[in-house]
């Protein structure tokens, strides 16, 4: 992964469970670290969008990214953080999930026009909350899955369909994917899930600073940074950074061999 894009998917099919505050968050953090981060905002809520400031935007970027093939370079806009920009969404990506049907590689076209992408360690691509094309062609494009999980009952349900979703673009369509990490937000006291089985997760502290910086249009790493908030995702994004490390030698051996 050293010196080459890494395309992380921010997913998970239920809304509010903090898909787009862990994107902006741990992208914020990943360029601290000293990376050129790029997120992607597949939401047609464009919550990534206007919690990172953006109001004006070109004309629907995404939507012309994915839907009009309009080049990576015309779609990008950079933010109040140096390092960190973004493809916006907009309104026209409400009607993106049945415009993409009909199309030819249709589940391939966020992977063609990452492609061409030299600008940046790493891409982030903020979900939408559904198991749709959109999502679809997220979990194409990248090579791991961080899945967001609020600390409730039926969190438990929805990962199932989930994680066999990504079982099926794996043996379909891409299969280098992986799960690299399931992040429980918005955790409390009061309401523990019992997740330690799964060794794959990482938790972040429910934190009212971390509803209040997308209002300002930063991410926590600026609004706050002395927060314990942004404490946990600097520390995952450490954590994502070595389970990477990690994966890497073992695609190399899988090259060579
Ligand atoms: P999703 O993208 O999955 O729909 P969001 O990231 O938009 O979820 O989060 C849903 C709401 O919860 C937002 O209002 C957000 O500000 C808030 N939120 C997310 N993570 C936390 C947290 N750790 N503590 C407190 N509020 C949070
Ligand atoms: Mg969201």
């Amino acid at each position: 992964m050293v010196g080459e894009l890494t395309i992380l998917v921010v997913s998970n099919q239920k809304g509010g469970v903090g898909k787009t505050t862990t994107a902006i968050s741990l992208g914020a953090a990943l360029v601290e670290q000293g990376e050129r981060v790029l997120i992607v905002d597949l939401d047609p809520q464009a919550n990534a969008t206007s919690g990172l400031g953006i109001s004006k935007a070109p004309p629907n970027p995404v939507y012309g990214l994915i839907l009009k093939e309009r080049p990576i370079e015309e779609s990008i806009v950079s933010t109040a953080v140096p390092g960190l920009d973004i493809v916006p969404s907009g309104p026209d990506m409400a009607g993106a999930e049945v415009e993409l049907v009909p199309l030819l590689a249709r589940e391939y076209r966020l992977r063609t026009a990452l492609g061409s992408t030299r600008e940046y360690d790493t891409v982030l691509v903020d979900c939408p909350p559904s198991l749709g094309l959109l999502t679809i062609n997220a979990l194409t494009a990248g090579d791991a899955v961080i899945i967001p999980v609020q600390c409730e009952y039926y969190a438990l349900e929805g990962l199932a369909q989930l994680l066999s979703t990504i079982e099926a673009v794996r043996a379909r369509l891409n299969s280098h994917l992986d799960v690299l990490a399931i992040v429980l937000t918005m955790e409390d006291r009061r309401n523990r899930l019992s997740l330690e089985v799964i060794d794959e997760v990482r938790r972040i502290p429910r934190a009212v600073r971390l509803a209040e910086a997308p209002s300002h249009g930063l991410p926590i790493s600026l609004y706050d940074r002395r927060s314990a908030a942004a404490q946990a995702y600097d520390d995952l994004a450490r954590e994502v950074s070595a389970r990477l490390r990690a994966r890497a030698p073992i695609a190399l051996g899988g090259a060579i061999a």
